[in-house]
């Protein structure tokens, strides 16, 4: 979850939710490894903002069904691709924030024998979203419904809880390996394709979206924990993977370099973080003046998305909160 903390809200004047009637909606996805189809699921009607994956076998596998605005978009590329509501065998969220899950339940209602597979932590609000709304409205308030839109229960019987290192088959030579990955959320897998070799890592490795070219860490509340996170990274690089696919967005084909860059990145923001938090200064102020620098020459356009996706407002809370936490030593988590 990323968008602006209460109290920060965006004005987003550039918002065009999607129509299937409308020129340039996307066609069938575009391969981008051996039987990897990117989707883009069009947040808000951006492109390469929100990124579904279809992972083609005998079993056919979706990671990510994006926001439930995203199903009519999501849903139009699968057919196109050919996928009869019978044929979809699993679908996967790499973690529960409605920029990734939204559409679990109307996808796991348009393809009936599709498994949905979630982390122990994520399951329980997959089965009953009350919570997890009403979590989404207090941080997102009216983006929730003009951007995002809500998530339909999944029934529990559909729902497949993932263990670390659990395959998720998608045909007799290729499965997901699921990559226990808390940091961003606690309730965070990413899945490792045995062919392809490319991680899907949700928002474990951050956001680096095409249009802006810069890759942030994303440390969103409630949950995010700087130890957890760094240690996820390293369980991702012991992976050796060949390519590393982000939710937001896209192939990247350097993993060596892409998890160094996001290890010193998410280091060099939780030491402006924390010094910021000690001296009782304000935490999305320092990381702007840190770091805003890095995003000189991006088109105001390309800024806008990447604040709704990934804004410094949502980051400084999160770890605002983590070191409130750790300093008070615990406390509870929400959704
Ligand atoms: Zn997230």
């Amino acid at each position: 979850m990323s968008a602006g903390a209460p109290g920060h809200p965006h004005p987003h004047p550039h918002l065009h939710p999607f129509d299937a009637e409308a020129p340039g909606v996307p066609g069938a996805g575009r391969t981008i490894a051996d039987g990897v189809i990117e989707l883009d699921t069009l947040l808000g009607g951006w492109e390469h903002v929100t990124a579904g994956y279809l992972i083609e076998g005998p079993e056919p596998v979706l990671v990510e069904t994006g926001s439930q605005s995203s199903v009519p978009v999501l849903l139009a590329q699968l057919d196109a691709l050919g996928l009869g509501a019978e044929d979809l065998a699993g679908v996967v969220v790499t973690h529960i924030h409605l920029d990734h899950a939204g559409g679990v339940g109307d996808v796991a209602r348009a393809f009936p024998r599709a498994t949905v597979y979630v982390h122990q932590k994520g399951a329980r609000h997959l089965a009953d979203p009350t919570r997890l709304v009403d979590s989404a409205a207090r941080v997102y308030g009216p983006l929730l419904d003009s951007l995002y839109g809500r998530l339909d229960p999944t029934p529990p019987e559909r729902l497949h809880v993932l263990e670390d290192g659990e395959a998720i088959r998608v045909g007799p030579t290729r499965s997901l390996v699921a990559v226990d990955s808390p940091g961003h959320a606690k309730h965070h897998v990413a899945l490792h394709d045995s062919l392809s070799g490319v991680l899907f890592a949700g928002d474990a490795v951050g956001v680096k979206l095409p249009d802006a070219g810069v890759l942030r860490p994303s440390t969103p509340p409630p949950d995010f924990d700087l130890d957890q996170a760094l240690h996820s990274l390293g369980r991702f690089a012991e992976r050796r993977p060949t390519g590393i696919a982000l939710a937001h967005y896209g192939l990247l084909r350097d993993p060596g370099d892409v998890l160094d860059e996001a290890d010193g990145t998410l280091r060099r923001w939780a030491a402006v973080a924390e010094s910021a938090f000690r001296n009782g200064e304000d935490i999305a102020a320092a990381l702007d003046s840190a770091f805003q620098g890095d995003m000189a020459g991006v088109p105001e356009e390309h800024l806008e998305k990447l604040e709704v996706m990934n804004g410094v407002h949502s980051n400084a809370a999160g770890f605002h909160r983590w070191l409130s936490t750790r300093t008070s030593g615990g406390g509870g988590s929400t959704v």
